[in-house]
């Protein structure tokens, strides 16, 4: 028999739900009982004394308050059940270091969201080219968005199906996200070229080899427009309300409609980052990034009295957060699809990039003229260029230095090779 590598790789597919209003209140009213559920399990693991808080007892408590309490009842069994063991993960995540202590639940601020941990209740099959139907307990069938052709009905079999999935709602209304496993070959070894990677202020994306990835503003001119208009009406509607007064109707539809454009522009960056992320990966066989360090951006921000920092505007409060957030989020992309094409992944030590020549090496703090241009104060030298472009080459030239951190990758993926069974044997 041939020895064909495989592994095994799980990944998460997120699509819209087509809901009617009534299935709409359904899935609050599981997602709402599902926090008071979390919020009652945190109050009598606090309450019990320790030799008591079992599995065992957690469940039976969880199965008495179903019959007490008549709105947890609207909590599907199975979903109860997955409350309770997302919160006996949450101590053990506080316990090894990775997290703090489980918490309540407040009714804002928290994501509304709910379990369906077997995949088999889910029934899911393709009715049109772009709509699938998924069976939701205690909801119905609902349509949903297909986008990605997932292994359902003849295609599903003990490697490749659907193990779960969890409802999660957002400012533009429910999804389900699917828990997917499938089998994959091995990758070969990636054949493209090495190339160094910058996230700039001026530039999105800037590669080593001088080619860039730029976009467009998220939200169209009408749109943004809009937002201004909205944002000056929840204004106008707070002058009003008196101190300790509840959100009156209008001002609570305003905030609705604000939350949905910003997430219309959010989910068009996430797309613009994905289209981008996965070119890079299919083109290139070794990307190489800057380590990110948050404390190190906060520090160069503001600078000192006698040094001031540069471009603090630019760098400082929501937009530097937004920057860093949208840079991790990029490399995890950037992470995980080039260990899916058998690329390498790899991330160089931050500083002097943007301060170095990248065609003489001369250091100079001053060598970077402003957030575009970098002209090189080396005499003999004199380059000049896109700063994130310089930045770029100097991340690559630090990595075929050698300087590559361990580990390089941004999320540890374990990856178990599988053979094949005999024929014979199956
Ligand atoms: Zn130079």
């Amino acid at each position: 028999m041939n020895e064909v590598g495989l592994d095994k790789r799980q990944f998460g597919h997120r699509a819209r739900l087509a809901l009617s209003p009534v299935d709409v209140s359904r899935a609050d009213g599981q997602a709402h009982a599902a926090r008071a559920l979390w919020n009652l399990l945190h109050a009598w693991w606090q309450m019990m004394p320790k030799a008591e808080r079992t599995l065992a007892n957690a469940d039976a408590a969880i199965r008495q308050a179903r019959k007490d309490i008549d709105f947890l009842a609207a909590l599907p069994a199975q979903a109860a059940q997955a409350v309770l063991k997302t919160y006996v993960q949450a101590w053990k995540n506080c316990w090894d270091g990775r997290a703090d202590a489980p918490n309540y639940k407040a009714r804002i601020r928290s994501v509304m969201s709910v379990d369906i941990p077997q995949g088999r209740d889910l029934n899911i099959s393709r009715v049109h080219r772009r709509w699938g139907m998924v069976n939701l307990p205690k909801i119905g069938r609902i349509r949903f968005r297909w986008t990605k052709d997932l292994p359902v009905g003849k295609r599903a079999d003990n490697d490749n199906r659907i193990t779960g999935a969890r409802l999660v709602k957002d400012d533009l209304g429910w999804h389900i996200a699917f828990r997917v496993q499938t089998l994959v070959s091995t990758p070969e070894p990636h054949p493209g070229p090495a190339v160094g990677v910058d996230m700039g202020v001026t530039l999105p994306v800037a590669l080593s080899n001088g080619k860039k990835f730029e976009h467009g503003k998220w939200l169209a001119s009408k749109e943004q427009a809009k937002l201004l208009r909205l944002e000056q009406r929840s204004a106008a509607l707070r002058q009003h309300r008196k101190r300790g007064e509840k959100n009156s109707k209008r001002l609570s539809c305003v905030y609705d409609q604000i939350a949905r454009l910003r997430a219309k522009a959010k989910r068009r960056s996430h797309d613009w980052q994905h289209k981008t992320t996965t070119t890079i990966a299919a083109t290139y066989g070794t990307v190489v990034v800057e380590a990110l360090q948050i404390t190190n951006m906060v520090r160069s921000t503001k600078g000192t009295v006698d040094e001031p920092g540069k471009n603090v505007a630019q760098k400082s409060g929501l937009n530097r957060s937004i920057h860093a957030e949208a840079w991790g989020r990029m490399m995890m992309m950037l992470g995980y699809k080039l260990t899916q094409r058998g690329g390498t992944f790899a991330k160089v030590p931050a500083p002097g990039t943007s301060q170095r020549c990248s065609a003489c090496g001369f250091t100079t703090p001053g060598s970077r003229e402003s957030q575009a241009v970098f002209v090189c104060k080396n005499s003999d030298c004199g380059w000049s260029g896109n700063a994130d472009y310089n930045a770029a080459r100097n991340i690559l030239h630090l990595y075929r230095m050698g300087l590559a951190l361990i580990p390089a990758a941004g999320r540890a993926v374990v990856r178990r090779t599988r053979r094949v069974k005999p024929a014979a044997a199956r």
